[in-house]
């Protein structure tokens, strides 16, 4: 309650209202109708009186509803609301974020993004980029420095596999999108990256994602593994606050309870990305699921629920793979999947 409240202004009467919301009733006017029309809107609230003011407060979660349909109400004298909290979200909601030059989100037809979980090797990536273009994908994933949860994995080939990464990437027409795990390693990676893709273990490593701005690219933020969304958006406002030129958000599972799946691909936080937040927000079903055999049902579900593209680990030769080699899609599985999912002008 540190913000005053304001009476709401032009601009704010087509948002979506995530905020919370105070409407303040006419002296004589009576709630019932009031509190029966708000019902009808789907809206959720609570009646308040403080201060000779007699009204409604609606839930900071509450459907989208316009500020300025709710002022219309008979009965209703104002409606008050807070700022977000998230200006340089709110300004970059239902817009587009440029990736090499391609929208991404704000309505944008779906993009694939695809690719090894780590780059191996120069003749691994290259195949797979081979691979990802003849799918229809837009962007080729892959980590040349990977976050490991033991200190014995494979950690990624480091620098040299960034230049591997570039070249594949060029040969085929495609953007790149590969992992910075620390500020030192911002303009190394920036070189050669389109989007640079903070890892769910840094997500809110604040440090690094206020050094992203210096890159001069767009960031796929993915979501910390026990992070709330609002803990997401934030750390979304803290890259852009530093000054990076776009944030795509990126759903990837978070912990859950039953260890069938890896994790629990959460598309009820991707739905509310897309449909009320309106941020771009890719779905990420492989390490969502930790197996491959449900990455096809998961794609079709994140699609369905809003994702504006999909994340995707797909090996040449996945029983080869130095890490997540469970999830990997082969070539012709990726090729069966975008043929059936992605819009034609995606997948020719
Ligand atoms: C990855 O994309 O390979 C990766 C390490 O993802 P996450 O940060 O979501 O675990
Ligand atoms: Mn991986």
């Amino acid at each position: 309650m540190n913000q005053p409240l304001q009476r709401h202004r032009d601009e704010l009467m087509s948002e979506a209202s995530q905020v919370p919301v105070f409407l303040e009733l006419e002296p004589q006017a009576d709630p019932g109708p009031v509190a029966a029309e708000l019902a009808r809107q789907g809206v959720w609230f609570s009646s308040v009186g403080a201060a000779g003011r007699r009204g409604f407060q609606l839930q900071p979660h509450s459907v989208k509803c316009d500020l300025g349909a709710l002022e219309a109400i008979e009965g209703v004298a104002a409606v008050y609301s807070r700022s977000s909290g998230r200006p340089l979200l709110d300004a970059q909601a239902g817009q587009p974020v440029l990736v090499a030059g391609r929208p991404l989100g704000g309505g944008a037809a779906p993009v694939l993004a695809a690719g090894p979980c780590a780059v191996e090797s120069r003749a691994q990536i290259e195949e797979a980029a081979a691979e990802v273009a003849a799918a229809g994908g837009a962007l080729l994933r892959g980590g040349a420095f990977k976050p490991r949860t033991s200190p014995w994995s494979f950690a990624g080939v480091g620098r040299r596999a960034l230049g591997w990464l570039r070249d594949a990437a060029d040969r085929h027409g495609l953007a790149v999108v590969t992992e910075v795990m620390s500020e030192g390693e911002v303009e190394a990676v920036a070189e050669v990256a389109d989007l640079l893709q903070v890892g769910s273990r840094n997500m809110q490593n604040f440090a690094l994602l206020g050094a992203l701005g210096a890159a001069g690219l767009p960031v796929l933020l993915k979501r910390g593994m026990a992070a709330t969304v609002e803990e997401w958006l934030l750390a979304g406002e803290h890259a852009l606050r530093g000054g990076a030129r776009g944030v795509v958000f990126c759903e990837r599972g978070i912990r859950g309870f039953d260890p069938s799946t890896r994790n629990l691909l959460d598309l009820g936080a991707v739905a509310l990305l897309r449909h009320v937040e309106r941020q771009p927000v890719l779905a990420d079903p492989s390490h969502g699921a930790g197996r491959r055999d449900l990455i096809p049902a998961l794609s079709r579900a994140s699609l369905a629920a809003g994702a504006d593209g999909l994340l995707l680990e797909m090996h040449p030769d996945p029983a080869r793979a130095r890490s997540d080699a469970s999830q990997a899609l082969l070539p012709a599985e990726l090729r069966a999947l975008t043929q059936d999912l992605l819009p034609a002008e995606v997948t020719t």
